[in-house]
């Protein structure tokens, strides 16, 4: 029998609506319109997507969203002036610099100017802390989309044996907080991991963020298990014509697909459901910050 095919189009449409439901709220009870704010230094093709598709998301669920192109070589002085003048406008309830930064500007160093309160990628040291303390934090985006998506397909996590492949800042290690946040017994693999496909084998929820393409096979997954593909990795593609690319994860889909109980797809799975996040985070930072009750279902 075959996996069921957890839709992270859909949830993250589902999502969306929440954000653009509580966005409305906001404006007609309390005449606030929560704003999002996106730096974008250089000109990286695939950040400038990401950028654009940030902007008209937010726009489309009723928010303010302010986008700072700069220089590629903007000074570190001249970005971190822009982040105080972000983290002192009331407009802005959330701050995204968009990673990864030219190699001349300090990125820790930048993330960490950022006010913990709209720091909506939940990457400053504070947000980190909370999360780890169990605290209320902002909380990484793609991680927290996860989360969502497996409190859905399971109800409670409580009990259940987790393993997270990836020890990364962004994914693998606040992926790991959240799941032993909702009880489940979690195992964190990297690279040099031992036995890694026995280590998976005990998983009843495989969490994969590697970025290497298909390394996940199905004999490596225990039957029934709920499997969350987290790898975007492009490959060529001749047979689709010349020049053509394909996007894959990091779990092998056709054979993990046949032995798991759940699996996101690749595209189409984890990856829309992290601008969604996104912007729940911010109609979360604009909440707290007017002392207003915060959207159900959106936070950890
Ligand atoms: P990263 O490169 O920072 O971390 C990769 C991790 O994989 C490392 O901790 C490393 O120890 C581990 N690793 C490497 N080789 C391994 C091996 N052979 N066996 C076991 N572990 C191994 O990557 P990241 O930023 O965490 O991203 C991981 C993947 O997730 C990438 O494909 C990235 O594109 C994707 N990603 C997707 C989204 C999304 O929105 N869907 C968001 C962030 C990242």
């Amino acid at each position: 029998m075959g996996a069921d095919i957890i839709d992270g189009k859909a949830f993250a449409a589902v999502v969306r609506g929440k954000v653009g439901e509580h966005v409305a709220r906001l404006m007609a009870d309390h005449g606030i319109k929560p704003g999002l704010a996106v730096v974008l230094v250089g000109e990286d093709p695939a950040s400038q997507v990401y950028v654009r598709s940030k902007g008209k998301q937010t726009v489309e669920v009723g928010m303010n969203s302010y986008e700072h192109k700069l220089d590629i070589d903007t000074s570190e002085a001249d970005l971190l002036a822009l982040i105080e003048r972000l983290n002192n406008d009331a407009d802005v309830h959330g701050i995204l610099v968009q990673l990864p930064l030219p190699g001349h500007l300090n990125e820790d160093l930048v993330i960490n100017s950022i006010d913990p309160a709209k720091d909506v990628d939940g990457f400053h040291i504070s947000n980190v802390g909370l999360l780890a303390t169990g605290q209320k934090s902002m909380v990484p985006c793609t991680p927290l989309g996860c989360l969502m998506m497996l409190r859905d397909h399971h109800g409670s996590l409580s009990g259940l044996d987790a393993v997270v492949i990836g020890r990364s800042n962004i994914v693998g290690k606040p992926m790991a907080q959240l799941l032993l946040g909702d009880s489940c017994t979690v195992t964190i693999a990297h690279s040099r991991t031992k036995d890694l496909p026995d280590v998976v084998r005990r998983a009843d929820i495989v969490v994969a963020a590697v970025g290497r393409p298909e390394m996940v096979p199905g004999d490596w997954i225990k039957p029934g298990a709920t499997v969350i593909d987290v790898g975007i990795n492009r490959l060529d593609a001749p047979e689709r014509g010349e020049g053509k690319t394909r996007l894959v994860g990091d779990v092998d889909f056709a054979t993990a697909s046949a032995v798991a109980g759940a699996i996101t797809p690749v595209p189409g799975g984890v990856g829309p459901m992290t601008i969604a996040v996104l912007l729940a985070n911010t109609v979360t930072a604009c909440c707290r910050a007017a002392g207003l009750p915060e959207p159900e279902g959106l936070t950890a």
